[in-house]
């Protein structure tokens, strides 16, 4: 693989390993679409971890704010499906430290591990397998921020977004590709089920 890894490389990986599946897929949230991502599926490969991170911190480091701040920064994931991407983050930019937080509850608020907590003037680059919904980038960046911390940007694998994906601003966004699938908020809309084709549910 190239230096940076390229759209078309990154689809490839993504493909090859069943992450990105082309079909009729049903969320939990009623919308239907043609595409389901599980990006795990790629990173669970170490290699395959290994490569697309390193390209990511390659973006990371053309940020003149983040490339002087790396030995202070922290890469903190909203999510498990981001620590892959976090920690191979962390070695590749040689931050200072990676961690994560967990909602108490699903949908609610987040919290860190006993006696993990971001200081006032952290530095953070937030960072997930995927931007989708960016509900979860967005709810950890507002709980990062009310103890001080000061979130220098995003870095995703994938960036896939619907009409309805969290605004995130001037905030900076890196990620290594762009995938649009076709979205229909539920059965009654969706072009797949109009064709008679049934919908596999999926959990997440
Ligand atoms: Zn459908």
């Amino acid at each position: 693989m190239k230096f940076l890894p390229e759209q078309e490389d990154v689809v490839t990986v993504l493909r090859d390993t069943g992450a990105l599946r082309t079909g009729h897929f049903e969320f939990p949230n009623g919308s239907h679409s043609d595409e389901y991502l599980q990006v795990p599926l790629a990173l669970q490969h170490y290699e395959h971890a290994k490569v697309l991170t390193v390209g990511l911190s390659r973006l990371l480091r053309r940020n003149t704010e983040i490339r002087t701040s790396l030995k202070d920064l922290s890469i903190v994931s909203p999510a498990t499906g981001g620590l892959p991407v976090a920690y191979g983050l962390c070695e590749a930019l040689q931050a200072k430290k990676a961690y994560w937080a967990e909602r108490e509850t699903p949908g609610g608020a987040y919290r860190f591990r006993p006696f993990i907590a971001p200081q006032p003037g952290e530095q953070i680059m937030l960072v997930d397998d995927i931007l989708h919904s960016g509900r979860n980038l967005a709810d950890l960046k507002t709980t990062l921020e009310s103890y001080g911390a000061i979130v220098l940007g995003l870095a995703v694998i994938v960036y896939q977004p619907t009409p309805k994906t969290h605004d995130f601003g001037s905030l900076p966004l890196y990620y290594l590709a762009e995938l649009d699938a076709s979205y229909y908020a539920d059965a009654g809309s969706c072009q797949l089920c109009a064709g008679g084709d049934a919908p596999t549910k999926v959990w997440v």
